[in-house]
């Protein structure tokens, strides 16, 4: 039977990095397998839908790279694959009829109030919380007849069997166990028709033909129920795979405080999208041997279950910026050209680093990003070419897409900004005026890399100054504002002669 999976989120909010860590196991898996995937919104619950989220699923879910073989922007056999339609095409009330017809289900007819009522008595007492049987699921037909033609609303509960141990498969865990007694009857139809995510979810991974389940390990409690549903109607389960929390690298939760949690955040900080899946694969997974930097086709050959950790998956930003900038550096000029003019010119890019305000637990500051984004793109625009030259020398440099903001700053600056202390600590020395007026004098047209590092060092070497760093140290300060960034005569030659001139000018008024 060849894999199918699905990727089956509800519509409440925005797209999550534990979300994104379910869809991105579903796809190596499914790709690794040549089996399908295939995207089902589950938007059974009314009261937490929210309208723009399928769109924010859909949108995050292209740019992350995942691709779906059928789903509601796609169609495909199983159609229609919004719970809500589903619900409307009377799938699920079929279904239930066939529980009701076995008797593996109960009507109830509590009122909130007399539900408020036995939870608080269960509190008071420290007995177990929730349904186990109520008034109702051994009513006489009499009662339940009676209830049904004074239009009293009821809900739909499964029978939980008593006094039995539940047994199921975890595909991470192996064999499970349950005290029957201990499961309440979950609700499978709410008063108004519409199922519960217990029941619309297994029914549909059945009709569906869902080979493996991947979800979050909070869905382990529930499972029992989902083992007693899939009995009652004598279906064959599919293979459930509960995927590990994910924590910080403090082994705490994973928030805010640990990086982004929507994933479309990261599209906007400027990660890519291969490394981006790369490192959410290895959140609680690993090959079986050392790797890490992976190709989506090595991902996909070497995604086995037996990967996938029970422990917690740590989620660790500095591996996430190390690989990104792996893939950075992997680019050629152009294709890196192409992708940051994009990056720059995309709407969430814009309205993200726009409306950010420093956040100190973020560890992200606009205004050390923003002013730089805005002149590279810029210069983009105007000048190209000399932005294919300027990329290069920092492609080695940056982690993101956002970092060539700042790191590109002083190529495209009018007049750099000296940080005082780089000015104090350069221009000190006696030789810095002779230097910077051979800079001035120098006929440097056409002056490559290699160019300028003859014509200083033979300047040095005049001098009779031996150590360079007295020498390099100031020009890469007249030339960047500041002490450290790209080789300086690789610089140097990019800015071009006009530049470097002027910046030596405004560099001699900053001289004693
Ligand atoms: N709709 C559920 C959720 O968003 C999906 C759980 C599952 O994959 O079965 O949490």
């Amino acid at each position: 039977m060849s894999v199918r999976v699905r990727f089956a989120p509800s519509p409440t909010g925005l797209l999550h990095i534990g979300a994104l860590r379910t869809v991105v196991f579903n796809d190596f898996f499914a790709k690794g397998k040549g089996g399908s995937l295939l995207l089902r919104i589950e938007d059974t619950d009314r009261t937490r839908y929210n309208p723009d989220s399928e769109q924010e699923f859909v949108d995050t879910l292209k740019w992350a790279g995942i691709e779906f073989d059928e789903g509601p922007h796609l169609g495909g056999k199983d159609a229609p694959y919004r719970q809500s339609e589903r619900k409307e095409a009377g799938i699920y009330a079929e279904k239930i009829a066939d529980l009701i017809e076995k008797g593996a289900v109960y009507k109830a007819f509590d009122t909130s109030e007399e539900l408020d009522e036995m939870r608080e008595f269960q509190r008071i007492n420290k007995m177990p919380t929730g349904y186990f049987g109520g008034d109702w699921r051994d009513a006489s037909p009499e009662k339940v007849a009676e209830a049904k033609a004074a239009g009293r609303p009821y809900v739909i509960r499964l029978k939980i069997p008593r006094d039995v141990k539940i047994t199921g498969e975890d595909a991470i865990r192996g064999k499970l166990e349950w005290d029957s007694n201990t499961i309440d009857d979950p609700v499978l139809l709410k008063a108004d028709g519409m199922p519960t995510y217990h029941f619309a979810a297994m029914v549909d991974d059945h009709l569906m033909g869902i080979t493996h389940v991947f979800r979050g390990e909070e869905w382990i409690s529930s499972y029992p129920k989902h083992i007693v549903l899939f009995q009652a109607f004598g279906w064959a389960m599919p293979v459930f795979v509960h995927c590990p929390v994910i924590v910080g690298t403090d082994g705490k939760k994973l928030s805010k405080r640990h990086g982004a949690t929507r994933v479309l955040d990261y599209a906007s900080q400027g990660y890519l999208p291969q490394p981006l899946r790369n490192f959410i694969a290895l959140i609680g997974w690993n090959p079986g041997d050392e790797r890490e930097a992976m190709s989506d086709c090595d991902l996909a050959q070497a995604f086995e279950i037996r990967g996938i950790q029970p422990s917690p998956g740590r989620f660790d930003l500095d591996k996430l910026k190390w690989m990104n900038g792996l893939a950075i550096r992997a680019m050629s000029v152009d294709e890196l050209f192409d992708t940051l003019r994009e990056y720059l010119a995309s709407e969430i890019t814009s309205e993200y680093w726009n409306t950010l305000e420093k956040d100190d637990e973020l560890k992200i500051d606009p205004a050390h990003f923003v002013p730089g984004m805005t002149l590279l793109k810029e210069a983009l625009e105007r000048d190209p070419d000399y932005v294919r030259t300027v990329l290069p020398l920092e492609q080695e440099r940056v982690s993101t897409l956002a970092d060539f903001g700042p790191a590109c700053e002083f190529f495209f600056v009018e007049e750099v900004v000296f940080d005082q202390k780089s000015v104090e600590k350069a221009f000190g020395t006696d030789h810095v005026r002779g230097l910077f007026e051979f800079l001035l004098a120098v006929d440097s047209d056409g002056f490559t890399a290699a160019d300028w590092d003859k014509a200083v060092h033979d300047w040095a070497a005049e001098q009779g100054i031996e150590k360079m760093g007295p020498v390099v140290m100031p020009i890469r300060v007249a030339m960047t504002g500041k002490l450290s960034g790209p080789g300086l005569f690789d610089l140097m030659a990019v800015l071009g002669p006009g530049r470097v001139r002027a910046r030596v000018s405004r560099a001699m008024e900053h001289l004693r």
